[in-house]
C-alpha cells in the first residue's frame, strides 16, 4: 500500500519556518517581505485566490499590498502600475493575477515586471534562467512539486519521469525542473499514442491534465511516485485531481490527493519566492 503524501502538511511546515524567519526580521526591527497583487475586474474565481494569497502572507506575518484594477482597465494602466511596483523599493514580489479579462495580452503585460520581483517566475527572463539552468525564479507549481517529491524522499537522479500535459504553467517547466535534476523525462499531451503504456515505465509520474481522475492504475509502474497536479470537478460537483487516487493507491510507493496534495504548496512556493526576492534584493 502506497502512502498519500499531503502537500497542505508540507506546507505548513515550510510556512512555520518562513513565520519564525519573519519574526527575527521584525525583532530586529527590520521591514518584513512584501508581496503586490494586481487583479484587474472581477473573476470570482480570481478573487478567492487573491484573497487566499492575502491571508498566507499574513499568516506569516508578510506585508502583502492589493492593487484592484477596473475589468475595463486599459493596458498602459496596467502597466503603469506595474511599474509603479517596480520602482517601490517597499515591494519584493509582484504577482498579476491571471486569467486578465479579455482585449489585455497577458504575455504582453508579464513582460513589463521586473524580472527581480518576479515571484511568479513567468517572466521571459526567468523563463530563459530555468532552460540556462541560471538562478532565477521558478514558476510555483513545479517548484511545490520539486518539494514534493523530496519529501517522498525521491531522488529524481537516474530515474524515468514522464509528465502529462506541456503547459508554460506546470507540464513544461516541471520538466525541466526533473531532468536538471537528473531524472530522463518524456513529456506526454494529447497526441501522444499509448499514453497508458508510457507512463507505466515511469518511476516519476506528474499528471497535469485537467481531467478527473483520467488516470488509473493501468498508466502506473508498481512502486512509482506520482504527484496528482490536476484541480477538476467530478460528475457530482467534487473536487477531484487528475488521478484516481484510490484506483492507484495500491500500486505506488507515494502519490498525492487532491484537495490537500499540490495546491497548498503553490501558495507555499509564492511566499517561498517572495523572501527569495527580499533576501536578494536586500533593500
Ligand atoms: P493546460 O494548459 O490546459 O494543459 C493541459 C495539458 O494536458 C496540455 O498539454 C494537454 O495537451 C494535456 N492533455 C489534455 N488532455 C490530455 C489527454 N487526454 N492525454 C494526454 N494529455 C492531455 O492546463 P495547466 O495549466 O497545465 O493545468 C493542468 C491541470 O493542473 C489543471 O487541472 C489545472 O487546474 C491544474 N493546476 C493546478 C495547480 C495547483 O496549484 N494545484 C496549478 C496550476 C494548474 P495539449 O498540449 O496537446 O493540448
Amino acid at each position: 500500500m502506497g502512502v498519500l503524501v499531503y502537500g497542505s502538511e508540507i506546507s505548513e511546515e515550510i510556512r512555520n519556518g518562513l513565520k519564525e524567519q519573519i519574526e527575527g526580521l521584525k525583532g530586529t526591527g527590520r521591514r518584513v517581505p512584501c508581496l503586490a497583487v494586481i487583479l484587474v475586474g472581477n473573476n470570482p474565481a480570481s478573487l478567492s485566490y487573491i484573497k487566499g494569497k492575502e491571508k498566507a502572507c499574513a499568516a506569516v506575518g508578510m506585508d502583502s499590498r492589493m492593487f484592484h484594477l477596473e475589468e475595463t482597465a486599459s493596458r498602459d494602466e496596467v502597466i503603469k502600475v506595474i511599474e509603479d511596483c517596480n520602482k517601490d523599493d517597499g515591494i519584493d514580489g509582484i504577482l498579476v493575477q491571471l486569467p486578465l479579462p479579455k482585449g489585455l495580452n497577458e504575455k504582453e503585460i508579464l513582460v513589463h515586471i521586473d524580472p527581480a520581483k518576479d515571484v511568479d517566475g513567468l517572466h521571459p527572463v526567468n523563463v530563459g534562467k530555468l532552460y540556462l539552468g541560471e538562478d532565477g525564479f521558478r514558476p510555483c507549481t513545479p517548484l511545490g512539486i520539486m518539494e514534493i517529491l523530496k519529501r517522498m524522499n525521491c531522488d529524481p537522479d537516474g530515474k524515468r519521469a514522464v509528465v502529462i500535459g506541456r503547459s508554460a504553467l506546470v507540464g513544461a517547466p516541471v520538466a525541466r525542473l526533473l531532468q536538471d535534476q537528473g531524472a530522463t523525462v518524456t513529456i506526454a499531451h494529447s497526441h501522444t499514442k499509448d499514453l497508458a503504456g508510457l507512463c507505466r515505465e515511469a518511476d516519476i509520474l506528474i499528471a497535469a491534465i485537467g481531467r478527473p481522475r483520467y488516470i488509473g492504475a493501468e498508466y502506473i509502474k508498481e512502486g512509482a511516485f506520482v504527484v496528482d497536479v490536476g484541480i477538476n470537478r467530478d460528475e457530482n460537483g467534487k473536487l477531484c485531481g487528475d488521478v484516481d487516487t484510490a484506483a492507484v493507491l495500491d500500486h505506488v510507493t507515494a502519490v498525492t490527493p487532491v484537495p490537500k496534495g499540490v495546491g497548498p504548496m503553490t501558495i507555499c512556493m509564492l511566499l517561498v519566492n517572495t523572501m527569495k526576492s527580499y533576501e536578494t534584493r536586500n533593500v
